[in-house]
């Protein structure tokens, strides 16, 4: 809001009113309001750009192009790759378009390695997405469904000034982490992923939670608060034993001085 936005939850557009002269003058929301405006801006998702390929004979097309786990289309040699390559057959729980700028890098990686002449097959990993609202960052690793899932429990960390926020989605069952949603604040990509990856617990990932941290220096740390609402919630006494720093990430991660073989 102190950025001069009135977003409008739970309604949508109804009408583009003319101002008389052709332009629009106003616009009125299914929920029976009437905003006065000179400009209209529509935001309904995107859509691959294709139909300048439509009857390109042996081209198979759907709603992209179709490509097969090599991003090879169905014409030899020719591969697809970014908003416009539609997966024939999309990961469990993925999509078979995915447009976002982290999908065509990775497949242009992929895409190189067939040219020249090793087939690897395209593998989108561990889903992520980073964006800025303003001055309010975003990240988004792993499993973060807008509705939940049966069985998925969460951890929501709320800053009082609503600006900030963690959430934090590990299995009810056992407790293995799945995906890690924040706004305002910034988590490290590779300590996410890795912890997702190796199905870490949710308790040995509070007690470090500091290693996912790059806020820039001298940003207040909230790790410990939201340990304290997890102690609270469930009744543990979890400690933090990570604060931010980047010597235990390098450690961690076994980059610089802790490189070894494996992760070289
Ligand atoms: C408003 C907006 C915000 C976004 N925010 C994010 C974000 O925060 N994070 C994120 O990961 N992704 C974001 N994306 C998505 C990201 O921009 C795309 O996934 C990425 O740019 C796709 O790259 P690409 O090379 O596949 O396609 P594009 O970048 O679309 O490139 C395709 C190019 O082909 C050209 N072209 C089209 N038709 C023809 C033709 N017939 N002949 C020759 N050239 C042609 C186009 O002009 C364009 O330059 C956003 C997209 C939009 C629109």
């Amino acid at each position: 809001k102190h950025h001069g936005i009135n977003l409008q939850e739970g309604t949508e557009l109804a009408e583009i009113i003319d101002d008389g002269t052709g332009a629009v003058g106003a616009i009125t929301t299914k929920a029976g309001d009437r905003i006065e405006c000179q400009y209209v801006g529509l935001t309904a998702g995107v859509r691959p750009n294709i139909d300048f390929l439509r009857g390109t004979a042996g081209l198979e097309l759907d709603r992209g192009i179709l490509v097969n786990d090599y991003l090879l289309t169905s014409l030899p040699n020719v591969y697809a790759i970014g908003d416009c390559a539609q997966l024939r057959e999309a990961r469990p729980g993925r999509r078979n378009i995915e447009a976002i700028w982290y999908t065509g890098r990775m497949m242009g990686e992929t895409v190189a390695y067939n040219i020249l002449g090793e087939a690897v097959a395209y593998d989108p990993g561990i889903w992520f997405n980073s964006a800025k609202f303003l001055d309010i960052e975003y990240q988004v690793y792993g499993e973060v469904p807008a509705k939940g899932r049966d069985g998925l429990a969460t951890l929501y960390w709320e800053h009082a000034k609503g600006e900030k926020a963690i959430r934090i989605n590990y299995e009810a069952s056992d407790g293995v982490v799945r995906g890690f949603n924040l706004m305002g604040i910034r988590y490290r990509h590779e300590v996410c992923e890795r912890w997702i990856k190796q199905a870490t617990h949710i308790e040995e990932v509070l007690q470090n939670l500091g290693l996912a941290n790059f806020d820039p220096e001298f940003y207040t740390e909230y790790e410990p608060d939201i340990i304290a609402l997890y102690n609270q919630q469930t009744g543990k006494n979890l400690q933090l034993k990570q604060r931010r720093g980047l010597e235990p990430v390098l450690r961690f991660l076994g980059l610089g001085k802790y490189r070894t073989q494996a992760t070289r």
